[in-house]
């Protein structure tokens, strides 16, 4: 399975390259950081634990006066509604916040976070908005009388509690084995592209790089936009040669990476529902039928523009798949119009949200132009969801626990917003034009464990 990643390897650079390229040849903004210098120790304590997390929403609910609603969505290690187990044990819980019910009258939000499980300001983010709601009050009232806010906080509970050297080290990816015979296939099928078969993550220290050693998947390559995509459902042939069909990159004479051939086991492409969280969503998904669907992120550091040297906080995106033709029912998936105009419309007033006077609050980015139907957005907006990903500014493994405050209000400020507009009916007065003006990523300031992908 070693193999796997050297061809993983030139894909993820060159998707990089292609982020980056204009950023790289840019002056850095100052001050740089503030991450924490190489060898300096991270600390995480002001982090909840899963435990915490867990006893943080039971004590939110039964703060809300029925409020809020918690309830078990399902394990990390184990899918309930078609019984699908990845390992022995049956894992994690992951916990589904519903403030409101399912009524096809109300308008609906569905947030994610911790998709990637070293993000970790995103569900401290989540859960304040959760305290604000219910906390109630007039204004509250109101917008949950029109809007139903589903949160599933934490999609990724096992990563997010990662140990490397005795040390709580939260990583981006699930544990689980590939195991194609678990599945039906033969022994010898390549893994999904987003394998990461040695358990590795980034880091400040050891060259940027610490393997812990539990192999496990990037959750949010693992959707599909045929929701209901099993590899069960198809024979194993079929599946095998799907997953044998990788991308093949090359390298022209003057060095550049080219893709010489696009496969079905790669990014253009769906993923394969393996992981037990991914279904888990989906199926929530599938259930609310959200009118609006949020995801929430970390990535690195940026200054706004040229002139403009304040700190990007966050990043947005209201698009990130292009039309999408299964490559095993030959079904054609694409982002309706009507959809995208709302998905714009909420990006705009979450940017509208957080402009403050000069402060670094409002230096927003737009996330870069990506093509990606196997994340959670991508499939979601295939399938008539208007969304928005947040990009929070900074690592855990680069920021620690600095500006937390400041950095939970950009994930909070924005979605109470937008829950506020839908309610009153005024996001539809929105100019979507204000989503199509906010500055396009660029001006990235270095950092050795900055990603460029969501
Ligand atoms: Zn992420």
């Amino acid at each position: 399975m070693k193999k796997l990643l050297r061809y993983v390897g030139p894909t993820t650079l060159a998707m990089s390259l292609a982020f980056t390229s204009t950023a790289m040849a840019n002056p850095q903004s100052k001050p740089n950081g503030p991450w924490v210098e190489d060898e300096q120790n991270l600390s995480f304590s002001s982090f909840m634990t899963n435990e915490e997390l867990y006893s943080a929403l039971e004590k939110i609910e039964r703060s809300s006066h029925g409020k809020m609603e918690l309830e078990i969505a399902g394990y990390s290690n184990v899918f309930e509604p078609d019984n699908y187990w990845t390992e022995e044990e049956k894992g994690d819980p992951i916990y589904l916040a519903k403030f409101g019910d399912n009524d096809p009258d109300k308008k609906k939000i569905l947030i994610t976070t911790q998709i990637h499980g070293n993000e970790l300001v995103s569900t401290e983010g989540a859960i304040d908005l959760m305290q604000k709601l219910a906390a109630g009050g007039k204004e509250v009232d109101e917008i949950l009388e029109k809007v139903s806010i589903w949160f599933l906080p934490r999609i990724n509970p096992e990563g997010a509690m990662n140990q490397y050297d005795g040390e709580w080290y939260p990583a981006r990816y699930t544990h689980q084995t590939w195991a194609p015979e678990a599945l039906g296939l033969p022994a010898e099928t390549l893994a999904p592209w987003y394998y990461n078969s040695d358990g590795s993550e980034r880091a400040q220290n050891n060259d940027g790089r610490v393997v812990y050693g539990v192999p496990g998947y990037d959750e949010n390559r693992d959707y599909n936009p045929n929701l209901d995509f099993r590899v069960s459902d198809y024979s194993a042939s079929e599946i095998a040669d799907a997953l044998n069909d990788q991308d093949v990159w090359k390298q022209d004479e003057n060095g550049n990476w080219y893709e010489a051939h696009n496969g079905k086991n790669s990014s253009d492409y769906g993923g394969f529902y393996v992981t037990a969280e991914s279904r888990i969503v989906t199926e929530v998904f599938k259930q609310f039928e959200p009118d609006v669907y949020i995801d929430v992120h970390h990535r690195g550091f940026n200054k706004l523009s040229e002139e403009d040297n304040r700190q990007v906080s966050i990043q947005v995106a209201a698009d990130v798949a292009g039309d999408y033709t299964d490559p095993f029912s030959g079904k054609k998936y694409s982002v309706d119009k009507d959809v995208l105009k709302l998905g714009k419309q909420v990006n705009a007033v979450a940017h509208e949200s957080l402009q403050r006077g000069f402060s670094s609050f409002g230096a927003i980015q737009k996330y870069p132009k990506v093509d990606l139907p196997g994340t959670a957005l991508g499939a979601f907006a295939l399938n008539d969801a208007s969304i928005m990903l947040i990009e929070i500014k900074g690592q855990s493994q680069t920021l620690g626990q600095k500006q937390i405050g400041m950095l939970k209000s950009t994930v909070s400020v924005p979605i109470y917003e937008v829950a506020k507009k839908l309610a009153d009916g005024s996001i539809h007065n929105v100019d979507p034009a204000i989503y199509d003006n906010i500055p396009e990523a660029a001006f990235r300031i270095s950092d050795p464990t900055t990603r460029g992908d969501f």
